[in-house]
């Protein structure tokens, strides 16, 4: 790894968590209250490593494949001391290979992917490749446009029963993006509201994650407990990135 990435990476993460700090404090919440989860999708794993090197112990990525190969390569190396979150949308027959890494996964928006998560995390708990249930977070649609993922407000109380209910999982709490082109204050102000909701129900269902690189200070604003910050650590992504 060049030190001239080292020394990039550092200065972007004291200037994002700098960001961060200031979000929080004009939120008027507690300075240490959002987790800022970098999201390494797209990059090596030796980026990882200047990452950790840096302090960061917890991780996003949005494609299954990738990721696995990353937390292997990571494993081998020694670095025993990770927390995966899976973020992007996720097909159900790749549920079983999320469980095995996975620490928590962002994006549940349907039954039968509580269910196959499930089943995945089950199997890796009775073969001991996880020590402790799977934290789902439900992705929440804001515009109902259901092609972009996310489960529309309506349906969240029956699907927070069923990832509750769920052996082998843990509901953790909500996720959302904003729609393209929606104002992101409206978004958020809705999402905040929905976890109140939630949370009666739910009590520990206590993460918000909401927030990126674009719209961090919004969220924020609105209650998030996670950013997922990954352009403004790492850099653009190709064009293709979802
Ligand atoms: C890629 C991605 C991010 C990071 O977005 P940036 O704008 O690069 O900070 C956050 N959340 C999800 C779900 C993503 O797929």
């Amino acid at each position: 790894m060049s030190d001239e990435r080292a020394t990039q990476i550092a200065t972007a993460l004291a200037g994002v968590r700098e960001r961060l700090d200031r979000a929080v404090a004009a939120a008027g919440r507690a300075a240490g209250e959002v987790q800022l989860l970098p999201v390494t999708k797209f990059f090596p794993a030796s980026d990882v490593r200047i990452l950790h090197d840096l302090g960061c112990r917890e991780f996003g990525e949005s494609r299954e494949q990738e990721a696995s190969a990353k937390v292997a390569e990571l494993r081998d190396a020694g670095l025993a001391d990770l927390r995966w979150h899976m973020i992007g949308r996720l097909q159900r027959n790749k549920a079983r290979a999320v469980a095995r890494w996975a620490f928590a996964v962002h994006s549940v928006d349907s039954d039968r992917l509580v269910d196959a998560l499930a089943a995945g995390a089950v199997a890796a708990l009775d073969a001991g490749e996880r020590a402790e249930p799977l934290r789902v977070l439900l992705q929440v649609s804001l515009d109902g446009d259901p092609t972009r993922g996310g489960v529309p407000l309506a349906d969240l109380p029956v699907l927070a029963e069923r990832a509750a209910g769920a052996d082998g999982l843990t509901l953790a709490g909500l996720m959302a993006v904003p729609p393209l082109g929606a104002d992101p204050d409206a978004a958020f102000a809705s999402l905040g509201a929905a976890h109140q909701d939630l949370m009666r129900v739910h009590p520990r269902a206590r993460t918000l994650s909401a927030g990126m690189t674009g719209d961090l200070e919004s969220a924020v604003r609105h209650g998030s407990t996670c950013v997922r910050v990954g352009t403004a650590l790492l850099g653009s992504r190709p064009i293709t990135s979802k």
